[in-house]
């Protein structure tokens, strides 16, 4: 059964340890065998600036976009998913793909011009913030809670204008709602659960699910053993039925994805440690759920909605 996953952190790791290799490094969660053993099609690799390595910048933006280039396509291991009419050969299973988000804008430095250059540049999504608040909006760990800031309202402007396509986990839940009202194209969650089942802050109300549902955009339930379950002690696959339980009651079977935020956890779920678990996980859902629904859960809908919303390549934006 062909995978979709909607977000990894294994450039950030890359981009840490120049040794690493993407074609052998066991100690990456997502690597070539761990992607061709769970048949993952396609990747969403997430560009995540640490503030461990000192003030995010446009440079280090682009030193980990130079670094999926460089490591990942140009070595031909993986195939650059940037426009709508690629989706066809995605779904054919012939190659896999990989395609760039942004994970918080802290790196572009408060500058719309570096939007820009991101969408030029090959970035399809957007986080505005990670746990913290940034020149755009407060993230969901902010005490304070806003929304987003003039400049960060500016910039959904140009995401909308672009075909830039925001997305909301580890937004502010004030920023969340401000999204719903200035976006012109729906949004995703990559990587969040359903708060109703788990309380984490990370995670997405049934409001929330309810919203994102409306709007036909997509929840990445996600591997993070904590977004998952109180108690971590020993998190099973299982115990992520009742999220997608909780997001189906709600009206969002069509909706669900998987984000597994591998390569960003040190802590992992028994039984899906890496990409290389997850047809073992999609058989675990057919005793479950019908195969039309899996197939939805593991591509079909992540694959729909990008052939929604991906630009067209011909399209010229001023
Ligand atoms: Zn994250």
């Amino acid at each position: 059964m062909k995978v979709v996953d909607f977000h990894c952190d294994v450039l950030s790791k890359l981009w840490k340890n120049p040794e690493a290799s993407f074609e052998r490094c066991p100690g990456l969660d997502v690597n070539l065998q761990s992607m061709e053993k769970g048949d993952v099609v396609l990747q969403v690799f997430a560009i995540f600036l640490s503030e461990h390595y000192g003030q995010p910048s446009f440079e280090r933006v682009i030193a980990q976009l130079e670094l999926f280039r460089t490591r990942l396509i140009e070595t031909g291991n993986l195939q650059w998913l940037k426009w709508r009419d690629q989706i066809e050969d995605v779904r054919s299973g012939k190659s896999r793909w990989g395609l760039l988000s942004l994970e918080g804008v802290d790196g572009l430095e408060g500058d719309l011009f570096y939007v820009r250059l991101c969408y030029e540049f090959g970035i399809r999504f957007m986080g505005l913030t990670w746990n913290h608040v940034n020149w755009a909006a407060d993230g969901v760990m902010e005490k304070r809670g806003g929304g987003l800031t003039n400049k960060g309202r500016e910039m959904v402007e140009l995401c909308n204008k672009l075909g830039i396509i925001l997305d909301v986990s580890h937004l502010s839940v004030a920023g969340f709602w401000e999204l719903t009202e200035l976006v012109s194209r729906p949004f995703i969650a990559s990587h969040s659960n359903a708060y109703g089942v788990c309380p984490h802050p990370r995670n997405l109300s049934d409001e929330q699910i309810r919203a994102i549902v409306a709007m036909d955009g997509r929840i990445g339930l996600t591997f993070v053993p904590w977004f998952i379950r109180d108690d971590t002690a020993s998190v099973q696959p299982e115990d992520l039925l009742p999220h997608i339980e909780r997001v189906c009651s709600l009206g969002g079977e069509r909706h669900i994805m998987f984000g597994s935020d591998f390569d960003g956890i040190d802590q992992w779920v028994k039984g899906l440690e890496n990409p290389g678990k997850y047809q073992e996980w999609g058989n675990k859902l057919l005793k479950h759920y019908p195969e039309e629904l899996v197939r939805g859960w593991m591509s079909e809908n992540a694959l729909n909605f990008l052939e929604q919303h991906l630009p067209e390549q011909q399209e010229s934006r001023s």
